[in-house]
């Protein structure tokens, strides 16, 4: 099954820095414009293609009416099981957009965070920018 194309790339673009953090300044907003942009041509279920939903436990989360299975709204995204809070994933992605061969070292500075934690994000990142072409397309 055809996985969902999210290119946050078209929402980064049309943001500056400013613009940017105020959109993607909490959890909650992160999660809302992510379920937006990875549902934008309706909900289809990766286990079974259904495409009737109902509310999940999480929040934004959808539950597929057929199989009850429950997508998370980060599942088949780079965001997936993403240890760090997603404001900050957010603006590694946004740095990386911009910038794609700005240095992890750069990233850390900038947003005070473990090195390791900017590099293995950034490579999470190209790689799937170069497997799919896309930024947010599913792993
Ligand atoms: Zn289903």
């Amino acid at each position: 099954m055809e996985n969902t194309v999210i290119d946050l790339r078209k929402i980064f673009i049309s943001m500056d820095t400013s613009h940017f953090k105020e959109t993607f300044s909490s959890e909650e907003k992160c999660l809302e414009i992510l379920a937006s942009a990875k549902w934008q041509n309706g909900f289809v279920c990766h286990k079974c293609g259904g495409t009737k939903y109902g509310h999940g436990k999480t929040q934004y989360a959808r539950r597929c009416t057929s199989c009850k299975k429950e997508e998370s709204v980060t599942a088949h995204t780079i965001f997936h099981h993403c240890r760090i809070p997603l404001p900050l994933a957010f603006e590694i992605a946004y740095l990386v957009c911009g910038t794609p061969g700005i240095a992890a070292s750069n990233l850390s500075q900038m947003l005070d965070t473990r090195h390791m934690t900017c590099l293995n994000f950034k490579k999470r990142i190209l790689e799937c920018v170069a497997s799919h072409g896309n930024l947010a397309k599913a792993i």
